[in-house]
């Protein structure tokens, strides 16, 4: 798929649907993933909450300003958090811990971030219902991702998370 790169402007064919960035050639990646404050800067053009994910140990990098927002954390807070922690989905708060839970045996969200780590094949319209924490309790949030491979990272974006 060819497309301009949102960065360089320049032509880049990716074999990947960049279905987060929408396009994203590979010399920028590198230079983006090179630099903190570039990495920060780009990830706050990405339109919806969005997470920068690391592969072993799958953890989560910072987070785009939308994420702040959304979960009131700061990046030095998320980094270094599983992604359920910054959720702060109910089986993040157990003794196993966000996805070694038994309940996250069949996590969508974990499924999606590992397939695109592994394959960097992008996810798209992952959907589940998951428990978050709130100050009335554990309430059940409906929430769809996306997810695209960005250098040997993952970007896992929150189209959407609502009380339902
Ligand atoms: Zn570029």
């Amino acid at each position: 798929m060819k497309k301009a790169c949102r960065s360089c402007g320049n032509s880049t064919q990716t074999p990947q649907v960049q279905n987060v960035t929408h396009g994203l050639c590979p010399a920028c990646t590198e230079m983006i993933l090179g630099n903190p404050d570039r990495l920060q800067s780009f990830l706050n053009k990405i339109e919806v909450p969005t997470l920068l994910m690391q592969s072993n140990p799958r953890l989560v990098v910072t987070a785009n300003h939308g994420a702040q927002v959304l979960f009131g954390k700061s990046p030095a807070q998320v980094s270094g958090l599983r992604g359920g922690q910054v959720f702060e989905c109910r089986h993040s708060f157990s003794e196993a811990g966000c996805g070694l839970d038994e309940n996250c045996l069949n996590c969508t969200i974990k499924e999606a971030v590992i397939e695109t780590l592994t394959t960097g094949v992008s996810q798209n319209e992952v959907q589940t219902v998951l428990p978050i924490k709130t100050p009335h309790g554990f309430e059940a949030y409906g929430v769809s991702i996306a997810t695209e491979r960005i250098g040997p990272s993952a970007l896992l974006a929150i189209r959407s998370f609502t009380r339902i």
